[in-house]
């Protein structure tokens, strides 16, 4: 910038000295005849006027180096003129993008020019300088110019960004950019003409959703890290189209705290033909958590994450203070795996002054952790989740089978209430010793670390049992109980009970759930693992794909393709109740 200004200024027939460089000498400000003013004649000033065409964070530094005397400026956008202290300030922002090709005052001309200055002289400096280049000076308020600034930006630099990513995707389609040129040149004027609503045309200003959605698919396909941004720009530009509220930018809105504000972002995407998924959270999101969402994102066009701690699922001296919480980690590892909003509202958005309502599923909630925590757990869980399904009103609600009971307590109030939603649930993600990964994971000191692999080697012992024959429920649990005590860990249960009733099961027969909790240290862990005896098992493998999980896809980075069918320990199948395997 400051080569061309000077330049400008030269041919405008301003004496201009420099320009100077970073290594400039004071002195050399001092002497000389140059004027700015174009009066020769003044005495004061070896030169009128000093402007500074540095980075905003050096302007200070520079100006302390100029010597009294000349009114300094600068030409930065966001910068006030107190960095210009102590010497009688001004500054000029041409309004106006350079590349090094313009040379001349004719490169300014026509554009805007934000001009301050500290005194009325150097406010008329500023003003004359950007008249003598042909340029519209006005002013902005200092506590205004950083918003001056970012607007200029999006204008500008933003539109190359979106100009490039469309550039992309026409290449792929074997369209050349200079074919785009004269629709990005009419965009531009009939916006400038007409206006931001007038100049919008196209599929979303027409309500064509079908088509969108066939835009969107495409992108994702050809051009995936395009995804994000074309479903912001569709959200945004829908909101334009419906002269609605004006939408920010993700990070400004992450994380929504309202209800309002998740419908209306929902509805917006509906309105573009899009589908919702949900993925429920607690927060102090783990790779289990992200599995989930990443299989959401797989499935839908827009992936809600909800992170709240819900205090009526904690019982009277469980860990809801402590419980941990990094919000700003959470929504940054959640928008990473593929939310496209993330939503944490605050305890009184979700239960108001004068909530009275309890959903209660009974009897599927009475055993394992009904027993063990209190039947107001699964009452918490269920009011929660109701809510959640009717404020995001998704498609598909993701869960885990890590909380096996958690998930069939769903499946049935979602059946009983007719809720229209889809339930999903994903295969546990495991550390690489068969942890299951659990936000709880983190009360765990060093050694409690290593014992609490015990769930895992219980659940293997029950499996292996069964492999074995063994078809006695009471004897699985005494296996799992041994292996667990061989290391240390007495667990608060361990149960063999029907997958979909929770029943126990006496004898096995057919597929069962074998849950396991125990408390290490400060953490309460669970974990289950659903076991099928070769007799009860109908269908050959391959003819009920999706429901077999490799070991592999339990791990946390694993990358495999989802695989159908399992190996399997001799005689025993592990399968998870109606779940996909996720993308873990
Ligand atoms: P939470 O934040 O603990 O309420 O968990 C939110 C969701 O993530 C629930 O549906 C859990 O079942 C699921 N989840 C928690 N841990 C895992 C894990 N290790 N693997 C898969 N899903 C999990």
């Amino acid at each position: 910038m400051g080569t061309a200004l000077g330049r400008a200024f030269a041919d405008a027939g301003v004496t201009v000295v420099g320009p100077l460089g970073r290594d400039f000498e004071p002195a050399s400000l001092a002497g000389g005849p140059a004027s700015l003013t174009g009066n020769p004649g003044s005495p004061v000033r070896a030169v009128d006027a000093v402007l500074l065409c540095v980075p905003d964070s050096e302007i200070a530094g520079v100006a302390r180096r100029v010597p009294a005397g000349p009114l300094v400026g600068h030409c930065s956008g966001a910068t006030g003129l107190d960095s210009l202290a102590p010497h009688e300030a001004f500054s000029l922002h041409p309004l106006m993008t350079l590349v090094g090709r313009e040379s001349s005052s004719e490169a300014f001309r026509g554009a805007g020019c934000a001009v301050a200055g500290s005194t009325a002289g150097a406010l008329a400096l500023a003003r004359r300088l950007a008249s003598t280049l042909g340029m519209t000076a006005f002013e902005v308020a200092e506590q205004d110019r950083v918003a001056y600034h970012a607007a200029a930006a999006m204008a500008s630099n933003f539109l190359v960004t979106l100009e490039a990513a469309a550039e992309r995707l026409a290449a792929s389609a074997g369209v050349a950019r200079e074919r785009l040129v004269p629709l990005v040149r009419a965009t531009v004027d009939n916006w400038a003409a007409l206006g931001p609503e007038r100049a919008l045309t196209g599929p979303i200003a027409r309500g064509d959703a079908e088509v969108v959605a066939a835009h969107r698919g495409e992108v994702a396909r050809r051009a995936p890290e395009l995804a994000w941004l074309f479903d912001e720009l569709v959200r945004a530009t829908r909101s334009l189209a419906a002269a609605d509220e004006p939408v920010g930018p993700p990070a400004a809105r992450d994380p929504l705290r309202t209800v309002a504000e998740v419908r209306r972002h929902v509805a917006a995407a509906r309105r573009g033909g899009q589908t919702i998924g949900l993925v429920p959270t607690m927060g102090a999101l783990h790779e289990g958590h992200l599995s989930l969402i990443r299989r959401a994102r797989s499935e839908c066009d827009q992936v809600v994450v909800s992170i709240f701690v819900n205090p009526t699922q904690f019982g009277p001296g469980e860990d809801l203070t402590t419980y941990p919480r990094d919000e700003p980690r959470d929504v940054a590892r959640a928008r990473e795996a593929g939310a496209t909003v993330v939503f944490a509202p605050g305890v009184e958005e979700v239960y108001p002054r004068g909530f009275a309502t309890t959903v209660s599923v009974t009897e599927l909630s009475d055993g394992l952790e009904g027993a063990t925590r209190g039947s107001e757990h699964f009452a918490g869980v269920s009011t929660v989740v109701t809510k959640l399904l009717n404020m995001v009103q998704p498609d598909a609600a993701y869960f885990g089978q890590k909380d096996a009971q958690q998930a069939v307590v769903i499946r049935r109030l979602v059946a009983d209430l007719d809720v229209p939603v889809r339930i999903e649930v994903c295969p546990t993600v495991r550390e690489a010793d068969g942890l299951a990964l659990s936000s709880r994971n983190a009360y765990l000191t060093a050694e409690e670390r290593e014992r609490a692999v015990a769930l895992r080697r219980g659940l293997d012992a029950a499996e292996r049992a069964v492999a074995d024959g063994e078809r006695d429920g009471r004897e699985l649990v005494s296996r799992a109980r041994e292996a667990m005590a061989a290391l240390g860990v007495e667990p608060e249960y361990v149960e063999v009970v029907d997958p979909d009733t929770l029943e126990p099961v006496a004898t096995v027969s057919g597929p069962v759930l074998v849950a396991v909790a125990a408390t290490i240290g400060r953490a309460r862990l669970i974990d289950n693992a659903l076991v099928d005896p070769p007799s009860s098992l109908v269908d050959p493998p391959t003819a009920r794909p999706g429901r077999e999980v490799s070991p592999e896809l339990l791990k946390p980075a694993a990358k495999a393709a989802p695989i159908p069918v399992t190996t399997i320990p001799a005689g025993t199948r592990r399968t998870e109740i109606g779940a996909e395997p996720c993308n873990a």
